[in-house]
């Protein structure tokens, strides 16, 4: 059986852009070295938004320096960035964005779950990548041995994450997550300069 280390409180509720009403339920500040690969996780928990027109979400910004994985349990979202991927994200769905060496992201509600209305649940995680590898070699999710039982008391949703831990320096402002004060510099001039391109319109 894995031993409990601890069991980290999250934040107050807060709205990303109009569309997201998230808890942090932890960051790679103060729990660093414990959390490496993962840096961060937001959790929308159940929210009913009402049938609307106006688009809910938020739109252009920049990431670099790791991976974003939006999970969603409930509605349906819709994602754009500048490497030109993206794609709708549905009940049940794992997305996997790559911001690597810097990418314009937008994340809205989808057309169809904005006109109906209808309840949000979803998680997004940062994860930290090393550099010069394969996108996702960081989802070592298979390791062997302990195991872990857990009961839950009420009706609940238990995500599990297992990574392998990346010993370098994290260093994280608003969108970027680096290893160095200077290469958040750096990343904030890249964006300004439009280096990390545009999503089409
Ligand atoms: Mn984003």
């Amino acid at each position: 059986m894995k031993k409990l280390l601890r069991i980290h409180q999250s934040s107050g509720m807060h709205w990303v852009g109009n569309g997201f009403p998230v808890r942090s339920v932890f960051d790679y500040n103060g729990l660093g070295r414990e959390l490496s690969p993962f840096l961060l996780l937001d959790y929308a928990a159940p929210y009913e938004f009402p049938p609307g027109h106006e688009k809910r979400g938020v739109g252009g910004h920049p990431h670099k320096g790791f991976e974003t994985v939006t999970v969603a349990y409930q509605g349906e979202l819709a994602h754009r960035d500048s490497s030109g991927g993206g794609g709708k994200i549905g009940a049940g769905d794992v997305q996997w964005m790559t911001a690597g060496n810097g990418i314009v992201h937008e994340e809205f509600h989808s057309e169809n779950f904005t006109r109906k209305g209808g309840t949000l649940q979803m998680v997004q995680l940062w994860v930290n990548r090393e550099r010069d590898t394969g996108e996702g070699d960081l989802a070592i999710f298979a390791r062997a041995g302990d195991s872990i039982t857990v009961e839950a008391k009420t009706d609940a949703k238990l995500l599990v994450m297992d990574g392998e831990p990346i010993p370098e320096p994290v260093v994280g402002q608003g969108p970027f997550v680096m290893n160095s004060r200077a290469e958040i510099q750096q990343a904030f001039e890249e964006y300004q300069l439009g280096r990390m391109g545009e999503i089409a319109s």
